[in-house]
């Protein structure tokens, strides 16, 4: 495949935090339909990472391209436009609001907060309300306010409210972290829902929950690759022991 098939490729990546490389001369690639999990100690540099994707940090030198795009000189609404949706580890929902509102509020309108509660709310903005709780295994909380849903539950709804915006690229950084055993199964099964048209880029520290999840690992230590392919071959590597696995 050319760089152009992939949804995003990653090459030569880097940045440095007063002369410190958090990221180091990295290239990757995301499919289509694929999730891809990055690994690695604290410190690593997986979160950079996001953070450049997104466009919250500056790269120094490399290229960022989403569907053969250039990201690295756009702003992070631009890249959001773009269809690179990002959620952080804690959940940004409106607590007092309903698991209905929170999604129509970021159905993407162009409107304010305000302009968008007090609209009201036609048929195919309900029907892809519907269709999100439906998929985050929230259809019948739809009215109930955020606030009196379980941990795993409000995490499942911020990924909602960025699916509602439809974007190609999900990235979630540790999204079953705290989350009971059920929770995680499900979680997992969310993954394979959003990726039958999407792709997923995650960080994870839960081995077992990506050995559940990931198509492809790949391992970052001081800012490098220093594996990558399938979690069964990752798992036997020397040098991911040696930094990672083995503590
Ligand atoms: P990880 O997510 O793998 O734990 P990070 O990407 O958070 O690693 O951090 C990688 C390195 O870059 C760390 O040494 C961290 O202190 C440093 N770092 C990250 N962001 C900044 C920043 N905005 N300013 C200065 N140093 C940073």
């Amino acid at each position: 495949p050319t760089q152009n098939d992939f949804v995003l490729s990653v090459e030569d990546l880097a940045v440095s935090f007063d002369g410190f490389k958090a990221v180091d001369d990295l290239t990757f690639y995301v499919d289509k339909n694929e999730i891809l999990v990055i690994i690695g100690p604290n410190g690593a540099g997986k979160t950079t990472v996001l953070d450049l994707i997104c466009g919250r940090t500056k790269a120094i030198a490399g290229s960022i391209k989403f569907h053969g795009e250039e990201l690295t000189a756009k702003t992070e609404h631009e890249i959001v436009r773009a269809g690179v949706g990002r959620k952080f580890q804690n959940p940004s929902i409106y607590e007092t609001l309903t698991v209905f509102e929170n999604l129509e509020i970021s159905y993407p309108r162009g409107r304010s907060v305000f302009g968008a509660l007090f609209f009201r709310t036609d048929a195919a903005v309900r029907e892809r309300i519907a269709e999100v709780a439906e998929m985050i295994f929230l259809e019948d909380c739809l009215s109930m306010r955020a606030e009196y849903l379980s941990h795993g539950q409000k995490q499942w709804l911020e990924i909602g409210m960025l699916l509602i915006q439809d974007p190609d690229l999900l990235m979630l950084d540790e999204p079953v972290a705290g989350m009971s055993v059920g929770e995680r199964v499900k979680t997992a099964e969310l993954l394979n829902r959003i990726i039958r048209d999407r792709s997923v880029l995650v960080i994870e520290h839960d081995m077992k929950f990506v050995e559940d999840i990931a198509h492809k690992v790949i391992v970052l230590h001081q800012g490098k690759i220093i594996s990558q392919g399938a979690m069964a071959k990752v798992k036997a590597d020397p040098k991911v022991v040696e930094v990672y696995l083995g503590h």
